[in-house]
């Protein structure tokens, strides 16, 4: 019985000791999803932002010898600029925002922010300049006043009570037992996926970073929730230097240049017109997703009709 408790208090020392260590939620997401090879060169610099300018060059990856996710990836994403990714699931994509946050080191080629190699880099003061929007949303088991004030441990109630308007969770968080001292996570109240994103919104609209990373995660909800946090999106990337990889085809079409990544490499570019018109990969999403929503539509109008 004792050898069964030690180990159980252990994970919950180290939890607490993750919990209170970590200065951001990037850094959370770095602890608990990859290995911590990454290191700071003895001679990193902070990372000086002018404008936010992200730039790709020739990127290749494998997470593991001998299978090469990256084939050599180009592309930029101006300072103040929206490029979308698309593809196919597997395709990479959320491989390159973990590349961005430098959760790994690239095996060749160069991620630069406004000319800076990331690697030449302080890894807090890179992370400190993105903010992510991640696939799945992590919670502390805390109140969500704290998850939201993770993005600007300095802000007032005032400050987080308003990201949480401009994320459109303020009602949610007003209608729960203890509004914002309402305790999520494991042993509180559990939050839908989209309820999550959205305390993941308002985190990043607390913290402003001059680049931002969306991995939109909006196929699971419906179309009225997923409209709400497009909107809430898209207000938090306005004048932010933006890399957003989308699921929905949707959420795309006023990106200043979307990639089709396929196979680890980007297999089109260009803009949502020009991209159609050439009638290729992305041409063929769109139309899939455009029959799977008439579907969808078709279906529900029958259903209210019963
Ligand atoms: P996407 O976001 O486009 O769906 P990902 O970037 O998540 O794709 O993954 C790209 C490929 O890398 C997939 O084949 C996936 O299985 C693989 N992969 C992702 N994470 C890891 C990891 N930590 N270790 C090994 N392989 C991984
Ligand atoms: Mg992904």
């Amino acid at each position: 019985m004792v050898q069964f408790y030690i180990p159980l208090n252990f994970l919950g020392f180290i939890y607490r000791e993750i919990k209170q260590a970590i200065v951001d939620i990037e850094a959370m997401f770095a602890v608990l999803a990859v290995a911590p090879e990454v290191k700071d060169q003895p001679a990193a610099q902070d990372l000086v932002v002018s404008g936010g300018t992200v730039r790709f060059e020739n990127v290749r990856f494998s997470y593991d010898a001998g299978r090469e996710i990256l084939k050599g990836v180009t592309f930029e994403v101006p300072a103040g600029r929206t490029v979308a990714i698309v593809g196919p699931s597997g395709a990479g994509k959320s491989t390159l925002s973990r590349l961005l946050f430098r959760f790994y080191d690239i095996s060749s080629g160069r991620i630069t922010i406004d000319g800076q190699d990331i690697r030449a880099v302080r890894q807090e003061s890179l992370r400190a300049a993105i903010g992510m929007v991640p696939q799945d949303t992590v919670l502390f088991n805390d109140t969500i006043a704290y998850n939201i004030r993770y993005g600007r441990p300095a802000a007032s109630e005032a400050e987080v009570e308003e990201a949480a308007r401009l994320a459109q969770i303020d009602g949610f968080i007003r209608a729960t037992p203890k509004g914002y001292r309402t305790e999520v996570g494991e042993r509180g109240l559990k939050l839908s996926g989209g309820e999550k994103q959205r305390v993941a919104i308002a985190r990043t609209i607390l913290k402003a970073p001059p680049i931002l990373v969306l991995d939109e995660a909006t196929s699971a909800l419906d179309s009225h929730t997923e409209k709400d946090i497009q909107d809430a999106l898209e207000r938090v990337s306005e004048g932010r230097t933006t890399l957003v990889i989308a699921h929905r085809l949707s959420t795309v079409v006023a990106a200043d240049e979307i990639l089709v990544l396929a196979e680890g490499r980007v297999a089109e570019r260009g803009c949502h017109a020009e991209l159609l018109a050439r009638g290729g990969l992305y041409a063929a999403l769109w139309n899939r997703q455009r029959e799977a929503d008439d579907a969808a539509m078709a279906l529900a109008r029958a259903q209210a009709a019963d």
